[in-house]
């Protein structure tokens, strides 16, 4: 436990499908002036240097935002156009670096409060267990001057969800909320303790937009936990996406490979916007044309549910 830090990951091409999936969501969520609860149940640390120790130590970054950004947003020419998603993406990434140099990565966190509404009554709770990464982000939360808009719990992300959920109504009376699940999957049971929170949430609330990251590795529960979401999306009849993004295997690098090594990825979406699918159809194959490396590497994009 508590072994795995965000920052050794931060910008490498899971958080690339995962930021575009989240923002792509929020702009839709966004257009409705009623106001929206927002959680995080697995945090991090909320802002991440690319230019640091942790992040140079594997270079993940290198194959994910920094790749992108180097092709679609060349210093030294003219930006090329890139599908709606992947430039939201690019320009959310850019603003936090706005002398050009991208040194800053945002995490979901982050990635959430840029897009929320002072003035509508967004709420953002972020969960975040570890005492390291908690304090960090406790400190780059109290820099926002947010108030009381965003809360920091240094609290199980699981269980601090459930009293959240339903959410309190908007001004307008109607009950709105969106929850990512990012856990690390260090620990075999996270992906139980995915779905059975995923399980309750539906239960507790279920038109909600509930976004699950999870790694794309050789291991029977990660094999099996999309198709678990799959059959809860589908009990409760409302609609899900399933995206996945995989940029193959380097040259020379080894067959199986670690948390670092990871080469792919999805994300799960139960109550998708009616707009997410053609977003990501647009943009999961300029992602694969400008990440892919080589043997293995694909993506996918499934919808269905509903009743
Ligand atoms: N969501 C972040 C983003 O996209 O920028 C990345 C989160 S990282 C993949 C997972 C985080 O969950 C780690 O920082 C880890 O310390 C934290 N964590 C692990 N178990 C947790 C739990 N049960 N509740 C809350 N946080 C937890």
């Amino acid at each position: 436990m508590f072994s795995y830090r965000h920052a050794f990951h931060a910008g490498n091409h899971a958080d690339v499908l995962k930021h575009i999936t989240l923002i792509a969501t929020l702009r839709h969520l966004m257009r409705k002036d009623a106001g929206l609860t927002l959680v995080d149940t697995h945090a991090g640390a909320g802002l991440y240097r690319l230019d640091g120790d942790h992040s140079r130590t594997g270079g993940e970054a290198d194959d994910g935002v920094l790749r992108l950004m180097s092709v679609l947003r060349p210093g030294n020419g003219a930006p090329l156009t890139a599908p709606e998603a992947v430039e939201d993406y690019l320009d959310l990434i850019a603003a936090f670096n706005p002398d050009g140099r991208l040194r800053i990565y945002p995490g979901s966190p982050f990635v959430m409060h840029h897009l929320m509404r002072a003035t509508s009554r967004d709420r953002l709770k972020l969960f975040e267990l570890h005492p390291t990464d908690g304090r960090t982000l406790s400190g780059n939360v109290a820099q926002l001057e947010a108030g009381r808009q965003i809360a920091v719990l240094r609290q199980d992300g699981f269980e601090g969800l459930k009293p959240l959920l339903p959410p309190p109504p908007s001004a307008t009376g109607s009950r709105r909320a969106l929850v990512l699940i990012d856990p690390s999957y260090e620990l075999k049971t996270d992906y139980a303790q995915v779905t059975a929170c995923i399980e309750d949430s539906l239960r507790r609330f279920a038109t909600g937009t509930y976004l699950v990251w999870y790694p794309i590795i050789p291991r029977p529960q990660a094999h099996e936990l999309p198709k678990r979401l799959r059959s809860l999306a589908n009990q409760a009849r409302k609609p899900w996406l399933h995206a996945t993004l995989s940029i193959g295997q380097a040259p020379g690098s080894p067959a199986q490979p670690g948390h670092a090594g990871l080469r792919a990825s999805g994300m799960f979406v139960i109550n998708p916007p009616h707009t997410l699918k053609a977003s990501l159809q647009a943009a999961l194959p300029v992602l694969l044309q400008h990440l892919g490396r080589g043997r293995g590497q694909g993506q996918t994009l499934e919808t269905g549910g509903g009743g």
